[in-house]
């Protein structure tokens, strides 16, 4: 099955009990056993659900992985993926990761002990030099947030291969519709599904994957012992975006290319961060792994001039956190995701305040100028 097929018919995409051709909403706890330990494979809900079993095994079809976890939020799956660790254990981590990966590792993963080193995956040669004896993995981001940096995947693998370390990559951004970690030696795949997998800015959610049965072992043991699980309707309505990923995925690239193109050559413009471009630091690096570019496009306006005025002079573009979803969303990084980060920090990541982030949907993109080019009269 080609990937826009799998979308749609990968993992359980129906019901053989009725013929139903969407998975039902299995609305349950628990499962009635005809003899004591005799049942059809669900004991308790946070253990199996089939609606979120129809998810998980999509997720592992689309990833090629063996199986795949649902996670109540994209964090949850990954407090899921670090709790394979145990106190002492050290672990490369990306520096331009999501926010909330960050928190999570400096306000919690390191009271419990474990070890953290932060460099730019994207340059390689710092994640070689950052592997010591107690080193049990790498966790990157590519694209990340919001300055669109790319790492090559399979070079930070083979790294970790030569150190027997896991590779773990946070495929939010790309989506397997562009890029497939596992099959560039990655071993673990997290999503925050809340974004484009789910692509409706409608639900909260996280999912999982890997290629090895004995990782897959431990994450499931994890996955029930910690309970952060995806309920029935949730999983439901994440599968129902991901048939469309597909074609949603072409068209918010294909819009972000004409903006691209728009914000490249407009004088109120400093700089356009989008993989696509030929200038960009990652592009050749985006070309070999990726099969598209996507549809966030981050763009700094000339140094003084407002983003703030900017973002709240649109209006259809939505200014909201967020990102990946069918309508356009719009957000200042230095004010809005990023603003936990400390000023000093932020800059020295070159998240500058007249940054802003664009995660273009799949609005006739005509509309999606005009309103941009409102919001540049404003400035
Ligand atoms: C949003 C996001 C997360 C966190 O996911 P939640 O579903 O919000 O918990 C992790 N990584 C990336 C790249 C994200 O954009």
């Amino acid at each position: 099955m080609r990937m826009k097929t799998t979308f749609i018919h990968g993992g359980i995409s129906h019901d053989e009990a009725t013929g139903s051709v969407n998975v039902p909403i299995h609305q349950t706890t628990t499962y009635k056993q005809s003899k004591v330990g005799v049942h059809k494979g669900f004991e308790y809900s946070r253990t199996g659900n089939p609606t979120r079993l129809a998810l998980e095994k999509l997720i592992a079809d689309m990833e090629g992985g063996v199986r795949g976890f649902a996670f109540a939020s994209g964090s949850a799956g990954t407090h899921t993926i670090f709790s394979l660790f145990s106190q002492g254990d050290h672990i490369i981590v990306g520096d331009d990761v999501y926010g909330g990966t960050y928190r999570l590792i400096n306000k919690i993963l390191k009271r419990l002990g474990l070890t953290f080193t932060v460099v730019d995956t994207s340059d390689i040669t710092t994640v070689e030099a950052a592997v010591t004896e107690q080193t049990k993995a790498i966790f990157l981001e590519t694209p990340t947030n919001p300055l669109l940096k790319i790492t090559d995947i399979q070079a930070v693998a083979d790294i970790a291969k030569k150190h027997e370390v896991i590779t773990i990559v946070d495929n939010t951004f790309a989506t397997p519709y562009h890029q497939r970690p596992l099959e560039l030696g990655a071993d673990i795949v997290l999503h925050s599904a809340s974004k484009y997998l789910g692509g409706h800015s409608d639900s909260v959610a996280g999912l999982v994957t890997t290629n090895s049965e004995q990782l897959a072992d431990e994450l499931g043991f994890l996955q029930n012992a910690i309970g952060g699980i995806l309920g029935p309707q949730d999983s439901w309505i994440v599968q129902r975006g991901i048939k469309t990923l597909g074609i949603r995925m072409e068209a918010h690239e294909a819009n972000a290319k004409k903006i691209v193109d728009f914000l490249n050559t407009h004088e109120k413009v400093q700089k356009v961060y989008y993989p696509g471009l030929e200038s960009h630091p990652g592009h050749e690096t985006a070309k070999k792994q990726t099969t598209g570019f996507g549809g966030m496009v981050s763009f700094e306006l000339v140094e003084g001039l407002s983003a703030e005025t900017f973002v709240e002079s649109l209006s259809l573009i939505t200014l909201a956190e967020s990102l990946g979803a069918v309508e356009s969303l719009i957000e200042i990084p230095a004010l809005m995701t990023h603003g936990a980060i400390l000023p000093e920090d932020r800059l020295k990541s070159g998240i500058k305040d007249e940054l802003i982030r664009l995660s273009v949907g799949i609005e006739d993109v005509e509309d999606l100028i005009e309103d941009l080019t409102e919001g540049f009269s404003h400035v």
